[in-house]
């Protein structure tokens, strides 16, 4: 048994909520006709890509598509800011990690 599901990777969405879960939905006309957020231009699908995961019931296969500004400029300066965003949180992971090595290692040095 198959599903099909269409699976948005809808960049504005993820910086917004700074989530790395894209967007699950069944259409993905309704997000093309939407305008651009940022200029109001019409929006296009960049690219799109098929995934076969296998589940419980069988085999979904998940539609990827993401969905881009026909405005090059306002692209541009939202792949800069995607990128931005991107290096914020690999910082911001990796000063956790390095604060949670360090306070394991305290927590080891206290006990001994
Ligand atoms: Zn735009």
């Amino acid at each position: 048994m198959e599903h099909l599901l269409t699976l948005i990777v809808f960049l504005d969405t993820l910086v917004l909520q700074s989530a790395d879960m894209p967007k699950i939905i069944s259409n993905v006309t309704p997000y093309l006709n939407q305008p651009c957020e940022r200029c109001g231009s019409k929006k296009r699908i960049s690219k799109t890509w098929t995934e076969k995961l296998p589940t419980l019931t069988g085999t979904t296969i998940v539609k990827h598509s993401q969905i881009v500004c026909t405005s090059e400029i306002c692209q541009a300066e939202f792949d800069k800011q995607l990128l931005e965003e991107r290096k914020k949180r690999e910082a911001m992971r990796f000063n956790k990690e390095t604060k949670e090595a360090k306070s394991k290692a305290k927590k080891n040095k206290s006990g001994t």
